[in-house]
């Protein structure tokens, strides 16, 4: 009949002219035709970013149950570990890079992308405040708003000066693509500089000093990049300054790679040093001007001028501005991080999850909620369990917080009644009576023993993948539930989803020269040649799409037969 809209004609069509569902709300209204027979809504979801939490939520949430909206300044999902070697031409950007709307092509009716940044979240009318990110609409104002019933923030973080003077006018960062694009010519510029004539020597030396700001996991690779590039195919074109060229790591801490094993950090170290690396850690930037870096020795408070040509910052990561501005509106303000609960929500912000970078999960309530455990065990209020409900509780904070979950199986091999020692008032194993207090004083160092999990691509993609599961399973969860018992307000009731469980799979560094160390699980630790073809297989294997995957092994096999280009483009 005229009037009806497509989509609700196919709908028609395939429920066989029976109950007819409208899931196209353009229906008009004086369309005439069978009776009417309303689906419910379909749930708006709004994902902001496209990085790595945000596109494996998306990879992985069956789209057709809800109305998806994706709000994101980057069209594309980019593979940051391979940032660095984009810095140098090893890869090059393009092939790190997967087109966001190729990447749901076969979702595009359940998908909308818009490229805009998200200004402000208000979190009580459950909207987001977005500005276009090409130009502006034709108005001339490029602001919209886009409602949600859930919101999923996976916006990541920016870069942390931590308000170091000069750093934002003169550095270089390693975040995003344009980043390490930029680089690239960068290092590219300091040697054609480097060969004007008229150049003296100390000049030289001065334009061919790279510096890297920060010996973490980013630094140290792109230190090594850096020097595979000077070394494999700078020197080879321009063999008349090399010995001008130097890099130097600035470190505030002790050692490089100081989240990874000390055996891992040494033979990291030593490898630099042989290359002529220069490694100085202890020293901290305290100033950045034009061509000389202040340092600090943290020891001795002795300040050095460091002469250079070209400085890359890779020393933290901070909050987005949109985040802060959100924290402030839910009690969050002073916070690096969004807070959520272990189901991923942000904390007393209903359908607000956050996910990857910008959130974490709060340690506070662990430690308040590990009270709360005690207090609705502890029954009669005698202020004292048995040890069979202390290793019952010991259990369910396990699976409620698996942070925790590694301490307390120590605890449990050191045995508890050694652990709760004076506490303990009876000799009878599972009957023995224990004081709450005492056994809590005992679990007081369960507080420094949380480890919060590191910011990576791995826990945001396992973030965005347990959170679609959880969505994708709604429905069924709610009727089903799967997850530990409700510590308040529940008349012995179970929250619907299993808390979130990060996986640790291992963590690589590559070391430049063909050499790379890898920290796997098990406390497995392997570093050298072997470690690299493991690096370079685990990378191909992790890439999103077979496009990608071609271009950066051929971009590899490239670079072994005929170099980088140093073409300046
Ligand atoms: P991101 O991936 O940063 O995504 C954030 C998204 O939000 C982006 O799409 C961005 O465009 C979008 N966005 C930003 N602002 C707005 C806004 N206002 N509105 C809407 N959208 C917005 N981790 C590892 O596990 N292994 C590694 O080897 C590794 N190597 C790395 C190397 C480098 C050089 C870097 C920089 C990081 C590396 N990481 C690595 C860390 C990893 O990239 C991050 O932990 C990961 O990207 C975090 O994912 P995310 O989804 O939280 O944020």
């Amino acid at each position: 009949p005229a009037g009806f809209s497509t989509a609700a004609l196919l709908l028609t069509a395939a429920s066989g002219g029976g109950i007819v569902a409208y899931a196209d709300s353009s229906r008009p209204e004086d369309a005439s035709g069978p009776p009417r027979q309303d689906t419910p809504r379909k749930k708006k979801v709004v994902v902001l970013g496209t990085g790595w939490g945000g596109t494996s939520f998306l990879k992985n949430l069956d789209c057709s149950l809800y109305d998806v909206k994706v709000i994101s300044p980057r069209n594309y999902f980019a593979f940051t570990p391979l940032l660095p070697s984009v810095t140098c031409g090893t890869v090059e950007a393009r092939s790190i890079v997967e087109p966001i709307r190729k990447m749901f092509e076969k979702k595009k009716k359940d998908v909308s992308y818009y490229e805009a940044e998200c200004f402000k979240i208000d979190a009580t009318k459950k909207a987001v405040h977005c500005r276009c990110a090409v130009g502006t609409n034709l108005d001339g104002n490029g602001d919209f708003k886009v409602d949600y019933d859930y919101l999923v923030v996976a916006l990541g973080a920016t870069v942390n000066t931590f308000n170091t003077p000069g750093v934002m006018e003169h550095c270089y960062f390693l975040k995003e693509v344009e980043d390490a694009q930029k680089i690239r010519k960068s290092v590219l510029d300091c040697f054609e500089k480097a060969s004007l004539p008229n150049i003296s020597e100390e000049e030289k030396r001065k334009i061919l000093h790279f510096v890297v700001i920060g010996g973490g996991p980013t630094g140290v690779e792109f230190t090594a990049e850096l020097h595979d590039f000077l070394v494999e195919d700078l020197v080879k074109i321009y063999p008349a300054i090399q010995e001008f060229v130097k890099i130097t790591i600035i470190q505030s801490g002790e050692h490089i790679l100081n989240t990874f094993d000390d055996r891992i950090a040494s033979f990291a170290e030593t490898k630099f040093q042989r290359d002529g690396i220069e490694v100085n850690t202890g020293f901290r930037v305290i100033k950045v001007a034009d061509d000389l870096i202040t340092v600090k020795s943290k020891s001795s408070g002795g300040e050095i001028l460091v002469p250079y040509g070209m400085a890359v910052w890779s020393a933290g990561i901070g909050t987005r501005p949109v985040i802060t501005d959100f924290m402030n509106q839910v009690g969050q303000a002073k916070r690096r991080v969004l807070a959520t609960n272990e189901w991923l929500r942000v904390r007393e912000c209903d359908g607000v999850y956050a996910i990857g970078d910008c959130a974490s999960i709060s340690q506070r309530k662990i430690m308040d909620d590990i009270s709360t455990i005690f207090k609705v065990a502890d029954k009669d209020n005698s202020g004292t369990l048995t040890l069979k409900e202390i290793s019952d509780i010991l259990e369910d904070i396990c699976i409620r917080y698996p942070q925790v979950e590694l301490y307390m199986k120590s605890m449990h091999m050191l045995g508890i009644a050694d652990l709760i020692g004076s506490a303990v008032g009876d000799s009878h194993k599972e009957s023995m009576v224990v004081d709450i207090e005492e056994f809590k004083k005992a679990l007081s160092h369960v507080d420094s023993q949380v480890k919060t999990v590191p910011a990576t691509a791995q826990v945001a993609a396992q973030q965005g993948y347990y959170l679609a599961d959880c969505f994708n399973k709604m429905d069924h969860c709610k009727e089903h539930p799967e997850g530990p018992l409700r510590l308040s307000g529940s008349g012995g009731d179970h929250h619907n989803f299993r808390p979130f469980r990060y996986k640790h799979l291992g963590q690589f560094a590559p070391l430049g020269g063909e050499q790379a160390a890898a920290e796997l699980p098990g406390d497995w630790v392997s570093m050298g040649h072997s470690t690299q073809w493991l690096w370079y297989s685990v990378y191909a294997s992790k890439q999103v799409s077979w496009r990608t995957r071609v271009l950066v092994v051929s971009d590899w096999a490239r670079r072994f037969v005929f170099g980088r280009d140093s073409s300046r483009i």
